[in-house]
Formats: structure tokens, C-alpha cells, sequence
């Protein structure tokens, strides 16, 4: 049989989704000169958002994402953590901090750089199947493709079509905005601990840009599913966090976040799933997006390499590059069956467990 040639294709690569992950691999691999599409089923990608959009200090560094316009972002250096008891402690690291966002405007202006380094972004086209061929993938609507990467979040399709893992455990998460109002204390992410409102996670408040977030997290039973009460958990926690009364919320952002580390079987005969599609997620912060981001950017750096000079498989380079995240599954599973309120209310203010705290939110990120 001969060899396929750039011609027998019409992309290098096909990206399926325009979040964290897609955008991320997108960029590396049209920087590197491969022709790239991007399929997202939103017509604009700052709507229908699941995501609170909070970016930790080292992907606001070390990542292109440094490059967000400083108006679509707002530091915060302080963690307010409470008990269920509403008592609660301050935590700090010098020279640590978050960034709240304008996640739609991000969102948006992640499109736009995908458009500037040269990839084919095309909105409002949903990826619907694909069927394996000599070389690559023969993907519905698009044509043929060398490789065929699914960013397309926690349930992912292209999982599904490929015969890829697929994520199982979730925790499921609900957010109110409050567009234009201010918190008593916008400088701190206040976090909640409540076995009743959030079990398996926690509550929060930010200030982002925009006005006030508020959520809450679960863990998702798909058979006996519960909605998070967050009026319930407003009404509760309100005051103590600073939330001003009598708002109106205008937009929700929910979805599922995976909670179990990554997939088994992430990568196979040049179909690549990154990000949530592929399981890469904290099991205990909950937060993708720094890990979504490396993960893309790994994967379209490696796929350019291959086709370009010859490089490892990149299959082998996704599951290599892949966080474990092993002592977070063991906490995240230690916390699923052994969650009571009354350690925090008893312990909040004890040194181990605000070592414990800050160790979760401000440092070793990795493990
Ligand atoms: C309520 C909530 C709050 C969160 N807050 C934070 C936080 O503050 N910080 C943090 O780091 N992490 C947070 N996370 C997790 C974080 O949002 C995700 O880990 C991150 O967004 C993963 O990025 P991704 O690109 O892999 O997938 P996603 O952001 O899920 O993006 C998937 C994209 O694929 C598109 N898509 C799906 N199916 C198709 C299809 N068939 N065809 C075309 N397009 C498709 C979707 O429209 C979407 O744009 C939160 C999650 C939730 C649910």
C-alpha cells in the first residue's frame, strides 16, 4: 500500500471543542505550521458556559493564558475557608494567588487566537461521528484528518465514536452569577465545607470582573441524582460570606466535573482525547483548567512533531504527559466515605488543618 501524503487529507488534525484543552492543543499545533480545525457546537463560544473560570497562578504564568487582556481578569490572593459552622481562617502564600475571570470575553478571546495563529475555527458545527480510515480519521462534515482529538468535555462524544475511555465518576456543580454586585470581601475566595449542602466537595463566593459567583459541588450519583440546593446554601452561608441581600441571579453555569483521574485507554490509533475528555481534572480541587491547558498543549506540540519531524507516536506522548493525580485519588476517595462536619468545626483552626488546607490550595499541585 503507498504512503499517505498531505494531499490524501484535508486537516492535520481535527480538534473537537473550543474550551481549555482544544484552544490549547489548537494554538501549539497551527503555531508549528499543521492545518488545523476546530469543531464547537456553540455558535458563540462565551455562551452556555460550566465553568467558573477561576485560573490558578501557575497557568496565569507560565501559560499562554498570561496573555489574557488584564481587564477580563481580577487577582485574589486570599482563601476564606468555613466550616460547617460558619467559624472560618484566612490562608495565604506569599506571592500566591488566583484569577477570577470574564470567562465569556475569555472564552471569546480564545477564539480569536485560534483564528489569528491560523486555525480553522468553525462555530456552531457539532461533532457528530467519525469512522476510522488508512492514516487518520474520515470525520462527518469535515473530511479526512490525520489525527482526531476529542476536547469535548466530560462526556465526550469522540470518546464514544472512537471506542476511547470515557469518564465515569463525576461531581456535578451548579453556579449563580450576580452580574454588577460586590461582595463585602472581594479580595478572598471564600469556600465553604458542608456535608449537607456540597458532599463530596465544597460551596464558594468570588468577586470575579463581572459581579458576584456563587456555587456549589457534589458528588454525582447518575442513579440517584441530586440537584445542589443552592438557594438552601445562599440562604445559609450568605451573610457570613460577605453576599449582599436580595440579589438576583441573572445567568447559571452547571456541568459534571470528573473526579476520578485520567481515562484508561486516552489515546489509540491517532484519536486523542485532552482535558475533561480524558478524565484530567483534580479529583480534589476540581479544577481542570491549568491541567486541561498543559494537557492540549502537550498533545498539539507532540502531533506536529510526529508529522513534521518525525517525533514519538503522539498517542504515547498524551498518556505520558497525563497528570495521575494518585494522592488526590486517594484523598478524593478517603473524603467520599469519610466526610463528617464536626472535624472542621472542631479542628478548623488547628495548625494541621490549616497546613492541610493550604497545602490543597496553594501548593503541591501535583501527586
Ligand atoms: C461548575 C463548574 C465550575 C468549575 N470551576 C473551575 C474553576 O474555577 N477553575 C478550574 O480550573 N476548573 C473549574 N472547573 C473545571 C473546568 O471548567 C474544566 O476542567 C475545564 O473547562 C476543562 O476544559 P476542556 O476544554 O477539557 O472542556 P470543556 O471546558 O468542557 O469544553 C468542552 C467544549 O467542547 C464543546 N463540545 C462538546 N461536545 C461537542 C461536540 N459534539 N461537537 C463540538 N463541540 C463540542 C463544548 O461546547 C465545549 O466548548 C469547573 C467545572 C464546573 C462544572
Amino acid at each position: 500500500m503507498s504512503r499517505s501524503t498531505d494531499f490524501d487529507f484535508d486537516a492535520d488534525v481535527v480538534i473537537v471543542g473550543a474550551s481549555f484543552a482544544g484552544a490549547a492543543c489548537a494554538l501549539a499545533a497551527a503555531q508549528r505550521g499543521l492545518r488545523v480545525v476546530v469543531l464547537e457546537r456553540k455558535r458563540d463560544p462565551g455562551e452556555k458556559l460550566h465553568t467558573t473560570g477561576i485560573i490558578v497562578k501557575e497557568a496565569a504564568e507560565q501559560t499562554l493564558l498570561n496573555r489574557v487582556p488584564a481587564p477580563m481578569t481580577r487577582r485574589i490572593e486570599q482563601v476564606r475557608l468555613y466550616a460547617p459552622n460558619l467559624s472560618q481562617i484566612a490562608l495565604a502564600a506569599p506571592g500566591y494567588y488566583f484569577l477570577t475571570t470574564d470567562t465569556p470575553s475569555v472564552m471569546r478571546w480564545l477564539a480569536d487566537e485560534m483564528r489569528v495563529h491560523g486555525a480553522d475555527l468553525r462555530l456552531g458545527c457539532a461533532f457528530t461521528d467519525a469512522r476510522a480510515i488508512d492514516g487518520g480519521w474520515e470525520v462527518e462534515g469535515v473530511g479526512r484528518a490525520r489525527y482526531l482529538v476529542g476536547a469535548d468535555g466530560a462526556r465526550s462524544r469522540v470518546a464514544r465514536r472512537c471506542g476511547l475511555g470515557e469518564v465515569r465518576q463525576f461531581l456535578y456543580g451548579v453556579e449563580y452569577e450576580f452580574p454588577g454586585a460586590k461582595l463585602a470581601q472581594p479580595n478572598a475566595l471564600h469556600c465553604f465545607i458542608s456535608k449537607r449542602y456540597a458532599p463530596g466537595y465544597i460551596g464558594w463566593i468570588a468577586q470575579s470582573p463581572m459581579g458576584i459567583q456563587t456555587g456549589l459541588a457534589l458528588r454525582h450519583d447518575a442513579a440517584n441524582a441530586r440537584v445542589p440546593d443552592i438557594e438552601g446554601f445562599l440562604l445559609r452561608v450568605g451573610a457570613a460570606g460577605g453576599l449582599p441581600r436580595h440579589l438576583k441571579p441573572g445567568a447559571t453555569r452547571a456541568g459534571l466535573i470528573p473526579c476520578s483521574g485520567p481515562v484508561m485507554d486516552m489515546a489509540r490509533d491517532r484519536a486523542i482525547l485532552i482535558g475533561d475528555a480524558a478524565g484530567i481534572v483534580s479529583p480534589v480541587t476540581a479544577g481542570g483548567i491549568h491541567s486541561a491547558w498543559e494537557h492540549g498543549w502537550a498533545v498539539g506540540r507532540a502531533i506536529a512533531a510526529h508529522l513534521r519531524d518525525g517525533g514519538p507516536e503522539a498517542e504515547s506522548i498524551a498518556v505520558e504527559a497525563a497528570p495521575r493525580f494518585r494522592t488526590k485519588r486517594a484523598l478524593r476517595w478517603a473524603y467520599d466515605r469519610l466526610q463528617f462536619d464536626w472535624p472542621f468545626d472542631l479542628l478548623l483552626h488547628s495548625p494541621p488543618l490549616r497546613w492541610a488546607a493550604e497545602q490543597v490550595y496553594f501548593h503541591k499541585r501535583r501527586g
